[in-house]
């Protein structure tokens, strides 16, 4: 049996990405691969650790611009503006194509532990994400913008026209109109772009999260389970079993998109991601993965297998919720069914992540070799 305490002791420290912690803790994890003689490798790949605070500071900027140039009359100036302020940040997350993300970027590993029999049939991947992320709002707060960035798109495009409204307008009698109106228009651009945007940049300036619930425990859970596959507790039969610690999750899922785009796919795949595990509620399973661009539904068969396994465990079932934001859509987009479970807390739900309130003390140690046993009797029973 393994130390759960000791492998949560690794996994309960801040670990942003790009910070040396994040470095420790991988080599840390792989010292304790090492140990128990689990064979791994690593999966370099190209990181942009500082992404969320780029975007948050092109949004700052980009909208108190365009909000400066509706001021003093720049005219048709306001267009570039909005259009470059829509492209930066739109085009690093719908398209992962790094326009105002780059600063920083650096060489970072995924470990990846794979057990193969000797015919395998198909192959199923379970992954957990080993970097952490602290910001200003919680999940719910943030909800607030989130629901909003519609509108916002829209105001930044009204404004980026309104300079030539402006522009054909200045010496008719509806000039001083348009141009208050305009005024009045950056006001909301302006609360929602700076609110939005320190949420995002503010984060390693804050009280840290240790990471522990999201996403320490799930990564200590692949762990005990490496070590039943590689002491043979768990028989080898027709599947490849991959287990992946992802970093860089926290940052749009680059760990889990280059390792899903880095490799090709002989057998038949599904993955299982584990996010927020062992709190102190009920097993869930989310119905959808994505982002504000692209959301797609979850693989019903593996979440019946997950509700399956959890109440042959724990006699419970687990309950569907959702969306979610997860490693599990970076499978997804890649046409390789996948679904992600996680655990609710009965007092704080799935709220209470990226802040402190994700401490140690929020992790219900027995509930990581329970889970192991989940995966152990899910792994048993799933074909696809
Ligand atoms: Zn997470």
């Amino acid at each position: 049996m393994i130390d759960f305490h000791e492998l949560m002791t690794i996994l309960s420290v801040p670990r942003p990405n790009g910070s040396v912690a994040e470095i420790m803790t991988e080599n840390s994890l792989r010292d304790w691969l090492t140990r128990h003689s689990i064979p791994h490798r690593t999966q370099t790949f190209l990181l942009y650790p500082f992404f969320f605070e780029c975007i948050g500071l092109w949004i700052i900027l980009s909208r108190s611009l365009l909000a400066v140039a509706i001021w003093s009359r720049w005219g048709w100036v306001t267009l570039p503006i909005a259009l470059l302020g829509l492209l930066g940040g739109t085009l690093d997350v719908a398209l992962n194509m790094p326009l105002v993300t780059w600063p920083g970027a650096r060489r970072r590993e995924n470990i990846l532990i794979e057990f193969e029999p000797n015919h395998p049939q198909q192959e199923i991947i379970f992954c957990a994400h080993y970097d952490s992320k602290t910001e200003l709002l919680d999940h719910r707060q943030r909800m607030f913008f989130l629901k909003r960035l519609n509108f916002g798109f829209g105001l930044t495009a009204l404004l980026g026209f309104w300079g030539l409204l402006q522009q054909w307008l200045a010496n008719s009698f509806w000039g001083a109109v348009i141009f208050w109106i305009g005024v009045a228009l950056t006001v909301p651009l302006l609360l929602l772009a700076w609110g939005f945007g320190l949420h995002l940049s503010l984060g390693r300036l804050l009280k840290p999260s240790q990471g522990a619930v999201d996403n320490g425990a799930a990564c200590a859970i692949l762990l005990g389970l490496a070590e039943r596959l590689a002491t043979s507790q768990i028989p080898l039969t027709d599947k490849k079993i991959t287990l992946a610690l992802f970093t860089g999750e926290e940052v749009n899922m680059q760990g889990s998109r280059a390792y899903v785009r880095s490799r090709t796919w002989s057998l038949p795949a599904a993955a299982l991601n584990m996010e927020i595990m062992a709190q102190d509620g009920d097993f869930i399973y989310w119905q959808e993965d994505g982002n504000f661009f692209h959301l797609s539904p979850t693989n019903e068969r593996l979440n019946q297998a997950v509700v399956a396994a959890v109440k042959q465990v724990t006699g419970c079932g687990a309950q569907p919720a959702g969306p979610v934001n997860s490693d599990g859509g970076s499978f997804l987009r890649a046409g390789i069914p996948s679904t992600t479970m996680g655990t609710l807390d009965t007092r704080l739900g799935v709220t209470g992540f990226h802040q402190p309130t994700d401490n140690l003390a929020r992790v219900v140690l027995e509930r990581l070799p329970q889970t192991v046993k989940v995966l152990e009797t899910f792994l048993s029973q799933i074909h696809f």
